[in-house]
């Protein structure tokens, strides 16, 4: 059986918590999230009928900060789930040394079954059932799962009509046109390159022998293969829901994100027109694949006990949030696979959101360049502190991001002290 996602991130908390003789009361805060609110959003479908969905936003812990963290949509999005993903925000933003806690918020639908004017209107209502507990300095949202800038400006815009002024530092993620920051929307499969690049580095390997999979073609994982692209690594495999793509001798990513950015809606996987040698792969395969990076950047639970072993790849970098299970991790562990965990690996997507939020409270945009230079100091510095730790304590890298994470944390509700 595959443990729940809460439960392997709260084993993974208690593990570390006992590691770092963390004080006992702060594990139990710890352990439970400072606020959950679950919502009903009726909607009025095309067709004029009313459809009633069920919505969440949990805060984990504000110690270091307001609560930030993104909002998916999925069929099988749930309490359970956003409550793994809001803990597992704060401590990602402790990681990368941003100042927030964390959140995280869904709605459980099928996206693709909904038209554009229906998700506009869930999305608008949805933002004004979570109103009274998120804001500017609360609590602020931003993109996941199925999720986009066109979401977020809706969503700002919901909120700024209530409040009668445009709000642009309610949520972060948003178009450019609307108070969105240069570099965002590619600055999570941008943090992914880095990082895997700078494990490469530390492991001595050349990035233009290096062979890669990644599971799963959104924003983290289609931009993290062109960037690693870049970087000289060949893609020998892909995959969405519709299934995979493989190819010994590489894949053409920018010829196959063109395909998927030539429709509003992206074109599955399987429309593809593959070029020479392009294979298909199932999914089972593809984490099994023979390469020297796995990139899982889908969804929770890929990667668990019952297939850890078979897993070749010697480096997982965690684009997804979750994607390896605490026992899927042991084995890993076990076996020698670095593992870059998904509060190090992907963080770059909420340090850019922290400077969309700093640049709409000034009113004042920067550059690209000024973006990506900035992106890159914080994540090799979380890096450097993660790899420091894990070498002095000999322990996973995952391991060692939890106690960064978490003795940060701790430390600001000492220093706060517990109210009242
Ligand atoms: N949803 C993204 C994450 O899981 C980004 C969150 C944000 O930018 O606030 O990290």
């Amino acid at each position: 059986m595959v443990q729940s996602f809460y439960e392997s991130v709260l084993e993974q908390i208690d593990a570390t918590a006992e590691r770092i003789s963390l004080d006992p009361g702060i594990h139990k805060m710890l352990r439970q999230p400072e606020r959950e609110l679950t919502v009903s959003i009726p909607i009025e479908k095309d067709s004029g009928e009313i459809e009633v969905y069920t919505g969440y936003r949990v805060q984990h812990n504000s110690a270091r900060g307001p609560c930030k963290g993104g909002i998916r949509y999925h069929p099988d999005t749930n309490l359970d789930e956003v409550r793994a993903l809001a803990t597992l925000m704060s401590l990602k933003c402790a990681v990368a040394n941003v100042p927030y806690g964390g959140a995280k918020g869904g709605i459980t639908c099928a996206p693709s079954k909904l038209s554009k004017k229906e998700l506009q209107r869930l999305t608008k209502r949805y933002a004004a059932m979570i109103l009274p507990i998120i804001g500017p300095r609360r609590d602020i949202p931003a993109p996941d799962v199925n999720t986009n800038a066109e979401t977020m400006g809706w969503f700002m815009d919901a909120v700024s009509m209530e409040q009668g002024k445009t709000v642009l530092d309610i949520v972060t993620g948003k178009p450019l046109e609307l108070g969105g920051s240069l570099g965002r929307r590619e600055a999570t499969g941008r943090g992914v390159m880095l990082t895997a690049i700078e494990l490469l580095k530390k492991l001595k390997k050349d990035p233009k022998k290096t062979t890669v999979a990644v599971q799963g073609f959104g924003n983290v994982g289609s931009i993290g293969a062109e960037l690693l692209v870049e970087q000289g690594c060949t893609i020998n495999a892909i995959s969405d829901v519709s299934g995979g793509l493989c190819n010994p001798d590489g894949l053409d990513i920018p010829d196959i994100i063109k395909h998927i950015n030539s429709k509003p809606r992206a074109p599955l996987l399987k429309d593809y027109k593959r070029k020479k040698g392009d294979e298909t792969i199932g999914n089972e395969e593809l984490l099994e694949l023979d390469v020297d990076v796995l990139v899982p950047a889908a969804l929770e639970n890929q990667i668990h006990s019952d297939n850890a072993d078979n897993i070749k790849a010697g480096i997982i970098v965690e684009g997804a949030n979750g994607p390896v299970t605490k026992k899927g991790d042991e084995i890993l562990a076990e076996r020698g696979t670095y593992v870059i965990p998904d509060i190090l690996a992907n963080s770059g997507g909420v340090v850019v959101s922290y400077f969309e939020w700093v640049q709409g409270i000034q009113s004042f945009f920067w550059g690209v360049n000024e973006v990506n230079e900035n992106l890159k100091n914080i994540m090799l510095k979380g890096f450097d502190d993660v790899w420091n730790i894990s070498k002095e304590k000999k322990v996973t890298l995952r391991d060692a991001a939890f106690i960064l994470s978490i003795k940060k944390i701790a430390k600001a509700v000492e220093l706060r002290g517990i109210f009242p």
